[in-house]
């Protein structure tokens, strides 16, 4: 296994109508035996990352290494890495166990020794059972797992995925989320995935790397990037239902949000350590007192019109097992909330909408980056002003 580095890495393609910057000055490290995904939405520039480290693709410019070997002139085959696309490509006249054995074959390991090694993979990942069938013989899932088996029956410097579940039906693609997961904490794989399904991404990773247009918008933990996402387009990209965005204006010390008639006034909270943390410009240095509020619908609840922060007016409800997640009707936009109470739950009913302050995320409005959080009411507020005379 091998650390994955990569350097400014830049990839232009040429279109019939000039140039498609596909990649633009990534720079990151997977450390040895670590889980990276690349997540993104599609066409951010996840695969031809992938395929500039695989090298099946020239970068532009940049540099990448393995360990310490620079490998970004190396063809693919030199490079020693395993992969798995989307699509599975099984030899169909070779029975699984062949296909599993191939690549050490390919490679004159004696043939004892590849069999026995392709059995030992096939056990790990629950396909023994399988081997000696054609691929033909095999569901979706079960060929994907073949292909794994194949992919990792020898010891690759590191393991690529261009979008593997894709394809397979949901309960599978929990089940193999688990697999793979295990097979590569046993193997100590160092793995590079890519996938725009956050879901895969949070459950997968050590590492997650977000793009956006051909760029890295964060690397962080699956818990920073959620947690403390650095800009707007990471808040709202990781995480399910998708985040809150409000308008709202800031003096500093204070977010004001206006919902119609009704006012949300929320404090700053570490505006001072937040601006002293990188890539963040500071609340008190910014031009605008334009800000982007963000509240992720876990942290909004439903509660009787008039006890929350402002009233709306409920639209949906839809059932999501163990909570429910609210469709609510405001002069801003539909607001999305999770509600743990599954019951009395009254669609078309006006209803209070009450935040957890401490949740809140500030962003600035011209820059998408996240500039502070929230924190509790102002002492002089109740945090509602402004509501309107009557709720009817
Ligand atoms: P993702 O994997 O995130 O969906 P890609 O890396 O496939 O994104 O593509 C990034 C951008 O580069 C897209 O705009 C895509 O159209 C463009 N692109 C990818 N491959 C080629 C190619 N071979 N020729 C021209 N443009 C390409």
């Amino acid at each position: 296994m091998s650390e994955i580095r990569i350097e400014n890495l830049r990839k232009v393609y040429d279109v019939p109508n000039g140039k498609e910057v596909a990649v633009e000055g990534s720079t990151l490290t997977v450390p040895d035996g670590d889980f990276l995904t690349l997540l993104g939405p599609s066409g951010c520039g996840k695969s031809t990352t992938l395929r500039c480290i695989a090298g099946l693709e020239n970068q532009t410019s940049g540099n990448i290494y393995y360990d310490e070997d620079e490998v970004s002139d190396r063809l693919a085959q030199e490079r020693d890495i395993s992969m798995v696309f989307q699509s599975i490509a099984l030899y169909p006249h070779m029975k699984c166990i062949d296909n599993i054995a191939y690549p050490l074959k390919v490679r004159g390991v004696p043939k004892d020794e590849r069999y026995e090694r392709a059995r030992e993979v096939a056990a790990t990942l629950e396909v023994e059972g399988l081997v000696e069938k054609y691929p033909a013989e095999l569901s979706g899932g079960q060929r994907q797992r073949i292909a794994i088996a194949r992919a990792i029956v020898r010891e690759p410097r590191a393991f690529l995925m261009d979008e593997p579940m894709t394809g397979l039906d949901e309960k599978l693609k929990v089940r193999m989320r688990k697999e793979l997961k295990r097979v590569v904490e046993e193997t100590e794989q160092t793995v590079i995935y890519v996938t725009h399904s956050q879901e895969e991404a949070m459950m997968l990773s050590d590492w997650i790397a977000v793009m956006s247009d051909g760029e890295i918008e964060q690397y962080g933990t699956p818990n920073e990037v959620y947690r403390e996402p650095n800009n707007r387009f990471v808040a709202s990209f990781v995480g399910m239902p998708e985040m809150n965005m409000w308008m709202g204006e800031t003096d500093g010390s204070t977010v004001t949000v206006d919902i119609g008639e009704q006012t949300v006034d929320l404090t700053v909270r570490d505006a001072a350590s937040d601006a002293e943390r990188k890539d963040k410009s500071g609340i008190e240095e910014r031009s605008s007192d334009a800000v982007e509020v963000g509240f992720r619908p876990q942290a909004l609840s439903v509660v009787a019109a008039g006890d929350g922060d402002f009233d709306a007016d409920l639209d949906l409800v839809e059932p999501m097992g163990e909570n429910s997640l609210c469709y609510v009707d405001s002069p801003i936009g539909e607001i999305r909330v999770v509600e743990d109470a599954v019951e009395g739950l009254s669609e078309g009913s006006r209803v209070g909408i009450e935040l957890d302050r401490h949740k809140g995320y500030i962003f600035d409005e011209d820059t998408g980056s996240t500039i502070a959080r929230t924190g509790e009411a102002p002492p002089e507020s109740d945090g509602v002003s402004g509501r309107a005379a009557t709720d009817d």
